[in-house]
């Protein structure tokens, strides 16, 4: 067997935000090794050209130094060189994200794609690498969370790991630091989650939520062959949310008042928020960790790599991750429709779905869905949202046309056989074919309409056909995100059609919605609010000032555009029915009935 590639990372100075990596090649290239640090992560659609971080960069062999040239902003060639060589980096770390790097006195972090430079032309070997202790003063306390195989480290602890190749080495991210681990196992596999941030929540609780959660999950489709472990990182924040899904781990972040308190019993909206992200990050562990893109396999880590998929691998998970909520008995069928009807509501307020299809949302991601502006939501589709209200509409319409007898669990199901089983990419049109052949029915339709197309998926007669009802009502006030019936208290005021926020002691301008009375009116995100017919207008008094006049008022806004005071004259419109909630109808006929039975079930 040749050699592994041996890999080295330690925090040297938390002061100035350093990791030290090294990599030494057994056999490097006779011509030149050549080196590269990833564009972009797995994951995470954005050109993030990672190896501008880099600060030092140097080779060596045999005690002496090597040339090293630079090819491109994330290339280096090494000089000839017939001995092991050792490429050694520092890389500036101070992004505190899930899919960053980040070394302070309180702890280190990383995604290893920001940190470890791939061997061009031997990145199948398989690599070994040394977590070190931080030197100097910090860190004499920290223990070490990853999913890397440990090769003679201790668990938590620091010392040498193995990873097959290095696609797998940027897999496991990793944690040192103060951390508080929990521990269970889900169907016999053992399972962590190691908090860093955070120390007063009900760890016990939510180890056995994830318990339930997970073995619902693994229930579904099948443990994958090689899933011997799980970790969930998470790193707790005043105001967090986000996650990246790995193979063996995922790395998520998550507000303080997300977590459990210990004693408290019920699931608060911000728990189950949490417990939404996990579902999510543990379903790609079967949705796009393992059944991936044909596109993906391989990507290409320098470039973009295109494909219309990624409202499969990123919708139909975001579906599952609140119905596995409901299947696992966190949540009731009731919440589960509440949350539905907030993601109806966040995609019909959404004017970009007229103008963007899925397959182009998804294929523009490193561009558009990843640089979003002001204008985002007029010009582009979520392939996270309607994403998942496709998986939605395909999974009550197989329901439907094959009178219960098949669902969007079989054409999972078979997706896991013929692509996550198998390792095979998924082609372009995979799903489609699957979904035709395991239900039987011509969906070309479905698919030309609503994935190929941008025409409204047809909910409202799709969940009637499960016994439930969808209604669209006016929004009570700005902060309405839907899920309920109207509040009685107060009358929705009428529509400007644009957002302001607080920003540095001022309120801005921020969303100007397409065909709306302000953008007629000639208001640009980024205008300093100042006054509603000569009332000071902020992002608190909002709804207050608009409540003052009905539909069919013309009132004068002004704003600051620069230095240039701005009078608009605004003829406010209906408020839109673009808040959506969804009932159980309580006198559904009997096969209604079965099909909602069949479709909320509990696991
Ligand atoms: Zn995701």
């Amino acid at each position: 067997m040749s050699t592994p590639h041996q890999y080295s990372i330690e925090a040297i100075d938390s002061g100035a935000h350093l990791f030290s990596v090294s990599v030494t090649v057994a056999k490097p290239d006779p011509a030149g090794q050549q080196f590269a640090i990833p564009a972009w992560i797995p994951g995470s659609y954005l050109i993030r050209d990672l190896a501008r971080q880099v600060v030092v960069i140097r080779a060596a062999a045999d005690g002496r130094e090597i040339g090293l040239s630079k090819t491109d902003k994330s290339t280096w060639q090494a000089d000839h060189c017939a001995s092991p060589l050792t490429l050694t980096v520092q890389i500036y770390a101070y992004d505190l994200s899930v899919r960053g790097a980040h070394v302070d006195t309180t702890h280190a972090f990383f995604d290893g794609a920001c940190v470890f430079p791939a061997v061009i032309g031997q990145e199948e070997q398989a690599c070994q690498l040394d977590i070190l202790p931080p030197h100097k003063s910090i860190g004499s306390d920290w223990r070490v969370a990853t999913s890397m195989q440990p090769l003679d480290a201790q668990r938590y602890e620091f010392g040498s790991y193995v990873a097959a190749n290095y696609a797998e080495l940027i897999d496991h991210p990793v944690e040192m630091g103060d951390l508080l681990i929990g521990e269970f196992e889900a169907c016999n596999i053992p399972h962590a989650i190691a908090v860093i941030g955070h120390n007063h929540f009900d760890m016990a609780r939510i180890c056995h939520d994830l318990k339930t959660l997970c073995e619902t999950q693994i229930r579904f489709l099948g443990k994958p062959k090689n899933l011997d472990r799980y970790l969930f990182l998470l790193r707790v924040e005043e105001d967090g949310y986000s996650g990246l899904e790995h193979r063996w781990s995922s790395s998520l972040a998550c507000s303080r008042k997300d977590l459990p308190r210990r004693g408290e019993t019920k699931i608060s909206d911000d728990y189950r928020k949490f417990l939404g992200l996990c579902s999510h990050e543990y379903f790609h562990l079967w949705n796009v960790k393992r059944i991936k893109p044909e596109k993906f396999t391989p990507y290409d880590l320098r470039e973009e790599t295109y494909t219309g998929l990624l409202w499969v691998f990123e919708g139909i998970t975001s579906y599952y991750d609140d119905l596995f909520l409901l299947r696992s008995g966190l949540i009731s069928a009731k919440s589960f429709l509440e949350l539905l009807a907030k993601t109806i509501t966040r995609v019909s307020r959404n004017h970009g779905r007229h103008l963007q299809n899925i397959e182009e949302s998804s294929f523009d991601a490193w561009t558009r869905f990843y640089k979003q502006d002001a204008n985002s939501s007029n010009a582009i589709v979520s392939y996270y949202t309607k994403g998942s209200l496709i998986a939605l509409a395909l999974d009550l319409t197989i329901r439907k046309d094959t009178a219960g007898a098949c669902s969007l669990d079989d054409v999972m199901r078979e997706c896991w056989s013929r692509y996550g089983e198998t390792g095979e990419g998924m082609p372009e049109r995979g799903l489609e074919s699957l979904a035709r052949s395991v239900s039987g029915l011509e969906l070309e339709d479905f698919f030309d309409r609503y994935v190929r197309g941008t025409a409204d998926l047809p909910l409202r007669g799709l969940l009637a056909t499960a016994g439930i009802n969808l209604h669209m009502r006016a929004a009570n006030n700005s902060k309405d995100m839907g899920g309920k019936p109207a509040s009685n208290s107060s009358t929705p005021p009428p529509w400007l059609g644009a957002t302001v926020k607080a920003e540095a002691g001022t309120s801005r301008f921020a969303v100007v919605h397409s065909d709306s009375p302000a953008e007629s009116a000639g208001i640009a995100p980024g205008d300093e609010a100042v006054a509603l017919d000569g009332l000071r207008l902020t992002a608190r008094n909002l709804d207050a000032r608009l409540r003052d006049h009905r539909a069919g008022d013309t009132v004068t806004i002004t704003t600051f555009r620069e230095e240039l005071l701005m009078r608009h004259r605004v003829k406010l419109g209906d408020a839109p029915e673009d808040t959506c909630y969804l009932e159980i109808e309580t006198d559904a006929d009997s096969a209604a009935e079965k099909h909602r039975k069949a479709w909320l079930a509990q696991t």
